[in-house]
């Protein structure tokens, strides 16, 4: 208990105008579940996070286009989404949305207030790309033209696809809405910019550290990048959907800021010190502004509280947003708020507890089921409220609002104070980020850039009262493609998981091939004919078969194992089991499932070698070894096909949950006695041809 480690595991945010595809699942859900599996199975506390990315432009215009509202829109992918990943088992404790979470809105905006104060924000003004038929300004891939070097018709603002030339807007020849056709013009407009140089030593600093953690991939893309010169980019947008920019709050922070050097001894010495204090801070002051500020004084002048609350430098925000590549990270940190507060009051807690049991009550401790998991939590009693202590086992945070609000109507509280709160975890503990390889840079860099400065600012608030962690480390995947070629869903070439789970495949044997093809270093490819493969020969033909085969021997000849067991065999099982969880612990959740293969190989060759049919009554300490090696495999395969993984636990009447309950079997093995509950059947079943042509019919089409 005392080891117990508080482990963060997220993984990439889906963007909320699709549906996700195979390629999405081994690029960074199902290793992020295995990961996450494995952790809680270590006895640490975890919590795995995950959402939909709802904010932006590419939202706004497929919204536009299905004639929907952006809420509207994300809330039909967020249904999909959240579906898909339930049906595949993927064990978020919190799979959350951006754009309906109130925490997310008021983290999102104390980092960027942090970062302000920490002096990595600055702001520049830019032409940029505005319709005005339909008052709007254009991300560059929305404007079209004709190419100014090869004179194709269709470029797009930040690239030409005929001579393959990157563009700026503003280069392009008769530029044009590409939706709708209207024509475009370049408008002025002021930005807000993280400044990335100013923390780049930082940046290399940390980054060096972690050369023998990051794998070599992560380690090289993030170097490269820093060696090549970080530069400012903008975090505000010209559009409505996303978080609003707090202009309010950024104005009352600057005038603390600057209020000492302005001078009120008259109205022109006020002016000119209040426009040379911002410029000093990085800030851009136009004519225009100096104009409007000069006719704020002269109505008000000498009423400086007036004139101060009239005037605002960053009013031009009222209409602007954060960009959605930089409150999207952030969502990671405020998913898990949202989950793990500090205190949680029984009003806001809408969760149904309708199928939760509590067992038992007592003064500091309470035993509570859900479905088929025993929780047991400890707390501290208070007149006014209750303090969770501890939860065991630590494992599924879901049930933890569920858990909280059965104690409080039991206990007739209405106050629940939470010491496993959220900043256990993000300040005490280890980050895991799961990704695709393009978004490396952006999770060894730029968000580890954004925790960095909102740190510098030292300053406590009621949120953030000390420095957050920063990740322990980020998995990379290369891609998937299908069938040898890039997956396009314009083209109808993939497999699409809103079909998918459509499918009579069970998820695990989906999850079973796909974890083989998590692409660890180079790219993997699904392919019809090693789907079949996979399951016929290994899940099914090596470890459905050891699995039967000694399940069915202890049934017919046993019944009961007790006694001695082989300990060489045992031996053998602990090897394995060292080996695999290191490789997990790594990132390397597919070279895993490789190693567990070779488990199950080896076991049939251990089972094959003794011929203990040829004398079953000496060979019970044998079977009993390979029952052990079993319950080892399985307890690793748990990861990877959950339900399988209990249905063969239920065989022998037994729920294996933690790595120290298979410790002390494989440890003191002759001190447990097992018992085959029922006759066993075959775990796995064998996929048939035409089932496969069927099934091929159906997910190789997307429905929306
Ligand atoms: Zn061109």
């Amino acid at each position: 208990m005392t080891n117990r480690k508080f482990v963060v595991v997220t993984a990439a945010l889906p963007y909320s105008n699709n549906v996700p595809h195979i390629g999405h699942m081994v690029g960074s859900h199902l290793p992020a579940d295995v990961f996450a599996r494995y952790q809680r199975f270590k006895g640490n506390f975890v919590v795995f996070v995950g959402g939909t990315d709802e904010h932006g432009t590419p939202i706004e215009v497929e919204a536009i286009k299905n004639n929907l509202t952006p809420d509207k829109l994300t809330d039909f992918y967020y249904g999909i989404h959240k579906k898909i990943y339930e049906w595949f088992d993927i064990s978020y404790d919190n799979f959350s949305r951006t754009s309906k979470s109130k925490i997310h809105y008021e983290v999102t905006k104390r980092i960027f207030l942090r970062m302000y104060q920490s002096g990595v924000i600055i702001e520049k003004e830019d032409e940029l790309p505005f319709d005005p038929k339909n008052n709007r300004f254009l991300p560059d891939r929305y404007v079209t033209g004709k190419c100014p070097y090869c004179g194709y018709e269709k470029a797009k603002g930040d690239q030409c696809e005929n001579c393959g030339r990157l563009l700026d807007p503003k280069d392009l020849i008769d530029p044009k809405n590409a939706i709708t056709g209207d024509p475009v013009i370049l408008k002025k407009t002021r930005h807000l910019y993280f400044d990335l140089r100013k923390i780049t030593e930082k940046l290399r600093e940390w980054i060096e550290k972690k050369v023998n953690e990051f794998s070599n991939l992560t380690y090289s893309m993030s170097v490269s990048m820093l060696n090549a010169g970080l530069r400012e980019r903008s975090i505000t947008r010209d559009i409505k959907w996303g978080v609003p920019v707090p202009y309010q709050e950024l104005w009352r922070i600057t005038l603390d800021k600057i209020f000492n050097k302005i001078d009120f001894s008259s109205k022109e010495k006020m002016i000119y010190t209040l426009i040379e204090s911002l410029k000093e801070l990085g800030l851009v002051v136009e004519p225009e502004e100096e104009a409007n500020l000069r006719s704020i004084v002269e109505r008000n002048w000498p009423k400086i509280d007036k004139i101060l609350e009239e005037f605002n430098h960053f009013d031009v925000y009222k209409d602007k947003v954060f960009y959605v590549w930089f409150d999207a990270p952030i969502g990671y940190l405020s998913f898990t708020i949202e989950l793990l507060k500090d205190n949680f009051t029984i009003e806001e807690l809408e969760e149904d507890i309708s199928n939760v049991k509590i067992l038992s009550l007592g003064e500091s401790s309470a035993e509570i089921e859900i479905g088929e998991i025993k929780f047991r939590v400890t707390f501290k009693d208070s007149l006014e409220s209750l303090e969770i202590i501890d939860i065991d086992p630590p494992y599924y945070f879901k049930y933890y609002k569920k858990i909280i609000k059965a104690l409080l109507n039991a206990k007739q509280k209405r106050i629940a104070k939470n010491n496993i709160n959220w900043r256990k975890f993000w300040t005490e503990g280890e980050i895991y980020h799961f990704i695709g390889k393009d978004n490396i840079p952006f999770h060894t860099l730029f968000w580890p850039g954004i925790i960095m400065s909102s740190n510098l600012y030292e300053k406590e608030d009621n949120i953030f009262d000390r420095p957050l962690t920063l990740p322990k480390n980020v998995f990379g995947y290369a891609y998937l493609t299908y069938e040898g070629s890039k997956i396009s869903k314009s083209q109808r070439w993939g497999v699409f998981c809103d079909s998918l789970i459509d499918s009579e495949i069970h998820p695990d044997y989906w999850r079973f091939y796909l974890a083989y093809l998590i692409p660890e270093n180079k790219d993997t490819s699904f392919l019809w004919d090693e789907f079949v493969q996979i399951i016929n020969r290994v899940l099914v033909d090596s470890i459905g078969n050891l699995t039967h085969r000694i399940l069915k021997f202890a049934w017919s000849n046993y019944k009961k194992l007790d006694g001695k067991a082989d300990t060489q065999v045992i031996a053998i099982a602990k090897d394995y089991y060292k080996s695999v969880c290191n490789l997990i612990e790594n990132g390397k959740i597919s070279s895993g499932l490789k190693k567990i293969f070779e488990m199950s190989d080896k076991g049939n060759v251990l089972f094959q070698e003794n011929k203990p049919w040829e004398d079953p009554k000496n060979k019970k300490p044998f079977i009993k070894g390979m029952l052990i090696y079993l319950i080892t495999m399985y307890s690793l395969l748990s990861f990877y096909i959950p339900f399988h993984s209990m249905e063969f636990f239920r065989f022998l009447g037994i729920r294996l949950t933690r790595e120290e309950e298979l410790e002390k079997i494989l440890e003191k093995p002759d001190e447990y006695n097992f018992e085959i509950k029922e006759e066993p059947k075959p775990l796995f079943k064998k996929l048939d041809v035409e089932l496969i042509s069927k099934i091929r019919e159906i997910v190789t089409k997307p429905k929306y």
